[in-house]
């Protein structure tokens, strides 16, 4: 077999394993590359095989560096089924129509100015529209976990729960070959809503995400206590408390613990407002689901107590809604988009909220160099929010603990037992790549770290 990385080859983003077996072509994965213009020009790039010759196309969980090609894929020739969990495809619908809505928007933004400037016939259409999604989504094939399925040339490919966000799996295909495995990306073990990963089968070859290889998260119960003790130290300051989250699997965690820390009484009630459309979107997936869950947080969904409902929750949907909270003083919580505060209403509420030394900002997720909430984190004493200088004299806190990805030895308790031969590394920056690929090498693996596009041969 021959396997070729079209994405997430030493870089984190764009997914998308090409797979070429005697006699059948499969592709896992078919995300976007995310985070620069370098990184985001090789999404015009041809891809380097022909997606009308493929046979199958396997989706292992819905976050846009997984699936945010499989427009372009499908406008360039795919014609066959995109399987996947239906909690995948639940996820992938509502993040592909809000890319393409994106992408359709910053086309108009680019074209209104490259008008004035007399260079339109420069500008090239948008990566995908709307219709484009629309034909992607079309051809979504659910599948149960562990359920086998039969693909040409006598391959079974298997979904297994891989305990990253809602619907995320990992895919192990077997083949006349031998067995390959991909991890898609692997959840924390120590996450406070999902089952870590299912121990995977012996396979030959293991086709692995290293984000986080060279690194430890704190345990659930320390993450539990500094979020506990953050919300106290806020509350006890009597402003709003803001949350800039990630719509997906992060912003479920806060509404979560903020229900359970209210609940107990561990901390006091307080107005909560989940204030992004597309977060509301991902929590209503969330509660309709039950089998991606830990046992307790499944329990409380069957008895009907919604674990994602803390007491005092307002979901706002429209603009006008969001604006009103602005109006809000003393000790309101606000969870809103972007994560990393690059866009989205969490923006406004920066620009209300950061110059009150009463307010307290808690940041919950990874931020990217060159972004304002890594300014924040780092400590900006006077950031730009809409054009407008804004003094920090907000409290602000990180709590590091709230990964959804595997750290190092989450990564080695789903290798260990996979007894492969061979370890192919994706999905991460070279250097955690090279603190970890010797490690594998001292227990008899071969370690490959393929360059994007470069094929191996097993
Ligand atoms: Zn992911």
């Amino acid at each position: 077999m021959r396997l070729t990385c079209a994405g997430a080859a030493r870089t984190v983003t764009g997914s998308c394993h090409h797979l070429e077996l005697d006699g059948s072509q499969l592709l896992v994965d078919c995300g976007l590359f995310q985070g620069g213009a370098d990184l985001e020009a090789l999404n015009r790039q041809p891809f380097p095989f022909d997606p009308a010759a493929l046979d199958a196309v396997l989706v292992t969980h819905g976050h846009l560096d997984h699936v945010g090609r499989l427009p372009l894929l499908v406008k360039r020739g795919y014609r066959g089924p995109i399987h996947c969990t239906a909690a995948t495809a639940a996820v992938a619908k509502v993040i592909l129509r809000d890319a393409a809505k994106l992408q359709e928007e910053d086309h108009e933004r680019a074209l209104r100015k490259a008008l004035r400037a007399g260079r339109a016939h420069e500008l090239p259409g948008p990566l995908f529209d709307s219709d484009d999604a629309e034909a992607a989504i079309a051809r979504f094939a659910p599948l149960e976990m562990e359920r086998p399925l039969g693909l040409p040339a006598r391959v079974e490919a298997r979904f297994r729960h891989a305990g990253h966000v809602l619907g995320s799996a990992y895919v192990e295909l077997t083949t006349p070959d031998g067995r390959i495995t991909f991890s898609g990306d692997l959840g924390n073990r120590e996450s406070s809503l999902h089952p870590p990963a299912v121990t995977p089968d012996e396979t030959d070859v293991l086709v692995v995400e290293a984000t986080y290889a060279d690194r430890t998260h704190p345990s659930r119960a320390d993450t539990e206590a500094r979020f506990e003790e953050v919300l106290m130290r806020s509350f006890a300051r009597g402003g709003n408390v803001l949350i800039p989250s990630f719509a997906l699997e992060r912003a479920q965690m806060v509404l979560a613990l903020l229900k359970r820390a209210m609940g107990s009484g561990a901390v006091p009630r307080r107005p909560v407002f989940l204030d992004s459309p597309m977060a509301t979107r991902m929590t209503r997936l969330y509660q309709s689901a039950v089998h991606d869950f830990l046992p307790e947080v499944a329990a409380e969904l069957e008895r009907g107590d919604d674990p994602f409902e803390p007491p005092g929750l307002t979901y706002t949907v429209s603009t006008e809604e969001s604006k009103r909270i602005n109006a809000v003083e003393g000790g309101a919580v606000i969870i809103a988009g972007s994560g990393m505060m690059t866009g989205g209403r969490i923006l406004h509420h920066l620009k209300h909220n950061l110059w009150r030394s009463e307010a307290s900002l808690v940041i919950v997720g990874y931020q990217a160099r060159g972004t304002l909430g890594r300014a924040l984190q780092d400590g900006a004493q006077r950031v730009r929010v809409f054009g407008e200088e804004i003094k920090v004299n907000a409290q602000v806190d990180t709590i590091t603990g709230f990964s959804a990805h595997a750290d190092h030895d989450d990564l080695l308790a789903f290798i260990e037992p996979a007894r492969a031969g061979t370890v192919v590394l994706v999905h991460a920056e070279p250097e955690a790549m090279d603190a970890f690929a010797p490690q594998l090498t001292q227990r008899g693996m071969r370690v490959v770290t393929p360059a994007l596009a470069e094929p191996v041969t097993f």
